[in-house]
């Protein structure tokens, strides 16, 4: 976080009443409601404060940290998925985040515009099959810079410059699902769902509209339960033990699952909401009939509100694929025969690198990374192949 001593990085999403108000100086108190009504549309550049005085305007400019930079956008699946490319001032740091329309009558029944957001530069937590793993951790995000991922979009909307018959024009839904594990950024991630949630001087955004999803860092997770809000919890399993997840998830290695699952339970009583499980699968190595049955074992009578299977994205330097569409299925059918509400997620974005685990593949081809540990765990798993 940032403080009023620190020109042009003060984050004006994360500061308080009196830091605000003492950027604004002598100004009068109702200053302070007009700038926070701007913040709240997203409007963050000073210079479109239209009803704030030029000079107040330019005093503001010299002091909060500037919007980022739309560097690129590439559209997939016929208009409906947006990726974007932002370069966060002042840090420099550039994150990919992804708008995904949904009209109304396709395939569910409200129209909704999705916004997947990073909360990391990178990730730090290896997990093998990751593309966002691959490139490590380079930095912490903001609040101010994971909330103006959504305000970038809902500009984009609002403008109209993003327009799809049927869709929103305004970001209905928030997932945490883009680059870097969102619990490791406690503080990033918790400001801005304080923010987005904030019905007076943030967004706006209904908390049952967000969802969070992480590999199940434990102490942080009772941290997001603790902020009391009806967020949706999505925990990625991937494994249905903890010797397979130690290697798929490295972080399982502190945080095993009996630990994990103890903790989304708590997150589901405390907030009234169930909790979302996601599964990435991979050919022949987490996709047999017997990693179903353990599966559906381990999360029975755990009132789960829904599992995702996610058929792998290619990642770049990983030789793993998703399994044939019919072992999909099956794996699929298994778990609902033992009565767990799973599907098969329809991937978006895949042909632009904008699918699960694919953001920050361009850069690590970019910087001619060469995968680190991570790789040990796939060439482990891959010698136990059937
Ligand atoms: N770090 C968090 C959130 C970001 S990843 C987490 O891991 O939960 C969002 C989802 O994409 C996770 O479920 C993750 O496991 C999945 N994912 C990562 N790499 C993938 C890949 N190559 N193919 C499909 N899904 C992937
Ligand atoms: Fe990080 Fe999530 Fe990717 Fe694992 S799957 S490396 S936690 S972004």
């Amino acid at each position: 976080m940032t403080d009023a001593a620190t020109p042009a990085t003060l984050d004006p999403y994360a500061a308080s009443d009196e830091v605000l108000s003492a950027a604004l100086g002598d100004e009068p108190r109702y200053r302070l409601v007009q700038l926070r009504a701007w913040l709240a549309r997203g409007v963050d550049d000073p210079e479109e404060m239209s009803d704030l005085p030029a000079g107040l305007r330019r005093r503001l400019a010299d002091v909060l940290a500037p919007p980022p930079e739309l560097v690129a956008q590439t559209s997939a699946d016929g208009g409906l998925t947006r990726k974007v490319l932002l370069r966060m001032q002042p840090s420099g740091e550039e994150i990919e985040s992804v708008l995904m329309l949904y009209p109304a009558g396709g395939e569910r029944e409200r129209a909704r515009a999705t916004v997947c957001i990073s909360t990391q530069a990178g990730c730090a937590m290896g997990c093998p099959f990751c593309a966002t793993g691959q490139a490590g951790l380079r930095g912490q995000l903001t609040v101010g810079e994971i909330v103006r991922q959504v305000t970038v979009m809902q500009r984009l909307l609002a403008s109209g410059e993003i327009a799809v018959e049927g869709a929103p024009d305004h970001v209905t839904n928030v997932v945490f699902m883009g680059m870097g594990e969102p619990l490791a950024n406690v503080a990033g991630t918790l400001g801005a769902v304080r923010w987005l949630t904030d019905a007076e001087r943030g967004f706006g955004l209904s908390a049952r509209s967000i969802t969070v999803s992480t590999i199940g860092l434990v102490p942080a997770m009772r941290q997001l339960t603790a902020l009391g809000l009806p967020v949706r919890l999505a925990v990625s399993l991937h494994a249905p033990d903890d010797a397979l997840r130690d290697d798929l998830v490295p972080a399982n290695r502190s945080h095993p699952l009996a630990e994990v699952l103890a903790a989304a339970a708590e997150h589901a009583e405390a907030t009234g909401r169930r909790v979302t499980f996601e599964y990435v699968l991979i050919d022949g190595i987490n996709d047999q009939p017997e990693h179903a049955e353990r599966l559906a074992a381990l999360l029975a009578g755990r009132g789960a509100a829904h599992l995702n299977l996610i058929p792998m994205n290619p990642t770049p330097g990983v030789s793993w694929t998703a399994p044939p569409v019919a072992a999909q299925r099956a794996f699929c059918r298994r778990l609902t025969d033992a009565g767990l509400p799973a599907t098969i997620r329809a991937n978006r974005g895949t042909d632009i690198d904008a699918a699960c685990g694919q953001l920050y593949a361009t850069y690590q081809l970019r910087s001619g990374r060469i995968l680190p540990a991570a790789i040990g765990a796939a060439e482990r798993l891959d010698g136990t192949r059937r």
